[in-house]
């Protein structure tokens, strides 16, 4: 989701292209833990796969424009357990999800409740890693009902919390995220607070949350601004991510800014942390992750169905990653 910028007169200069980038980065894993892949192409998951991405988490969303029932709630929720989850292994990543009531849509408060009401049919259900991504948009009164109500069910589960922090008003918003999480008895440590900038990180690592970052074209953060953010505040407890959706924005966020810290010799154990690791420590805190799922690239079976649907169209070849020399 993205909001209105200015181009300045840095925007407007050539960018200076770095050929051959992911040679800086080759032998890397990433993992992003937010990336909108409902909304991406096949191609982009072969880019992914290419670029060292091992695994990912797709939060549940807003999907453009709003929903007008529940069963669109609800087949959303199935594909992101399903069909996205099986359309990512054919390209060798694992994918995970959380599940949740956005802040744009809980301002349908009709439709919030009947949604509610079928979050638990998802949120234990097998690779759902958290409560997510949920938080303020607009900061109403709505939209701080239903995170409330998400916080609890977060609190029942045990799961992580994903938060997404508005555009509008960062900063209060932020914090308002962080206090309501806390006077709900969660602890920090079970929260990433998400699309952080340079005004919203300071307090939210003091206070002992995960800040999370999002590298998005033009709204959100650059990598330029990112690389400084990790040279000024380390790589504890903080992790990048594409944010990837129906917006413009790039599904290679994270191995372009691993490869852009490299450049400016930031050591590989902190891009390690900020791009692989720091993630699955939070997420994994719901039981739901197996690094040995990951760790190492998976062979990829594109002749596979899911529910008798395959990624193949009529013709294709599928890519069988087989153990045997023989070719046939
Ligand atoms: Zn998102």
């Amino acid at each position: 989701m993205c909001c209105s910028h200015e181009l300045s007169e840095k925007d407007l200069q050539p960018i200076t292209v770095h050929a051959g980038w992911q040679e800086n980065i080759k032998g890397m894993r990433f993992f992003d833990p937010h990336v909108h892949m409902t909304s991406r192409t096949t191609d982009d998951y072969q880019a992914m796969a290419d670029a060292g991405v091992a695994a990912i988490i797709e939060p549940a969303f807003w999907l453009g424009q709003p929903r007008t029932g529940l069963d669109s709630f609800r087949d959303y929720y199935s594909s992101l357990v399903g069909w996205e989850r099986f359309r990512s292994s054919q390209f060798g990543i694992k994918h995970y999800c959380t599940i949740g009531l956005n802040s744009k849509e809980a301002n349908n408060e009709r439709l919030a409740e009947q949604v509610m009401e079928i979050l638990p049919l998802f949120i234990y259900k097998e690779g759902v890693v958290g409560i997510g991504e949920i938080g303020f948009d607009d900061q109403t009164a709505a939209e701080e009902k239903y995170y409330r109500a998400q916080l609890e069910l977060a609190k029942e589960a045990q799961l992580p919390v994903q938060i997404h922090t508005p555009h509008r008003d960062k900063k209060r918003g932020t914090q308002r995220s962080m206090d309501i999480a806390i006077e709900h008895g969660i602890d920090p440590s079970m929260v990433i607070v998400d699309h952080n900038n340079e005004e919203t990180v300071k307090e939210v690592l003091d206070r002992g949350f995960w800040a999370a970052f999002t590298i998005y074209p033009f709204t959100k953060m650059g990598n330029e601004r990112m690389v400084a953010v990790v040279q000024q505040y380390g790589s504890e407890r903080i992790m990048i991510n594409s944010a990837a959706d129906w917006g413009i924005s790039d599904p290679l966020a994270v191995p372009k800014t691993a490869a852009l810290m490299k450049v400016n010799n930031i050591a590989d154990a902190d891009i390690r942390l900020v791009t692989y690791q720091n993630a699955i420590t939070a997420f994994a805190q719901s039981g739901q992750i197996n690094v040995a799922d990951f760790e190492q690239a998976q062979p990829v079976n594109q002749s596979l169905d899911y529910q008798g649907n395959k990624i193949l169209r009529g013709g294709q070849q599928p890519r069988i990653d087989k153990e045997d020399i023989i070719i046939r």
